[in-house]
């Protein structure tokens, strides 16, 4: 299967290959994981998602187009909703900082893929420096909650697929804005020891991961999720388990 932009979020894509999101699906619900990649769940587009991709569509130059493409961008009245009105207000600040600028100045959404950890693995830069660097852009709350994300383990991932394709070990960087009311921005290098240890986690559990989505192993459910929800059982409980919870 040959990926380009127009499949590359396809249900044959992410049957086909493994993604950093699918493995963080993975992390968070077998279950959830496995029913999204047979097209059984769909996780819900959130506003902080179309946000993040309103402003990649600008570096990308396809803006236009996505707005087109996403009428939930706008108000009944036909007016851009006030999250995509900031969205713009942050694109237009960070133009105005030429170092971000300059990380943001590679190849947009470049698709590569790769073998890895006996799999297939896709990803897409958002900015790819050829022989420089890896950027990739995140438009956040705020800075302190930055590696609650773990952007550790995407940073592993492309940089393993950088240097699969070209044999070179680029550093991987995030360009952040924040969405706070004066948008904060900055440049953040995920240090290659933190690289190391996140691609390391990933051989760890790639092994069983594989199994799972094969079919070898049944997956498990954290019956915690959003899919879990859907498709449990309901059972009799003691009221005062509850309280314990707390
Ligand atoms: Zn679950």
């Amino acid at each position: 299967m040959i990926l380009t932009s127009e499949n590359y979020y396809s249900q044959k894509a992410s049957e086909n290959y493994f993604s950093v999101s699918q493995y963080k699906d993975f992390m968070k619900c077998e279950a959830m994981a496995v029913a999204n990649i047979r097209g059984e769940y769909q996780q819900p587009m959130t506003k902080a998602l179309l946000v993040g991709s309103f402003v990649d569509s600008y570096f990308e130059g396809t803006l236009p187009e996505f707005m087109r493409e996403n009428p939930e961008l706008f108000t009944r009245k036909k007016e851009l909703r006030s999250e995509f009105r900031k969205a713009n207000e942050i694109i237009g600040r960070v133009k105005t900082d030429p170092l971000f600028m300059q990380f943001m100045s590679g190849e947009k959404q470049k698709i590569l893929v790769f073998e890895m950890f006996g799999a297939l693995w896709k990803m897409k830069m958002d900015s790819y420096l050829e022989g420089v660097c890896i950027a990739d852009l995140k438009v956040v709350a705020n800075f302190k909650n930055l590696p609650l994300w773990r952007y550790d383990l995407q940073g592993a991932v492309y940089q393993a697929g950088v240097e699969a394709q070209t044999g070179e070990r680029l550093p991987f960087y995030l360009a952040v804005a924040t969405k706070e009311r004066v948008t904060d921005l900055d440049i953040f290098q995920i240090p290659q020891s933190t690289l190391d240890a996140a691609l390391d986690e990933i051989a760890e559990q790639m092994g069983h991961y594989i199994m799972v989505k094969q079919g070898i192993v049944e997956p498990e459910y954290c019956g915690q999720c959003d899919y879990c929800k859907s498709v449990k059982a309901a059972t009799i409980r003691n009221y005062n388990e509850l309280l314990l919870e707390r």
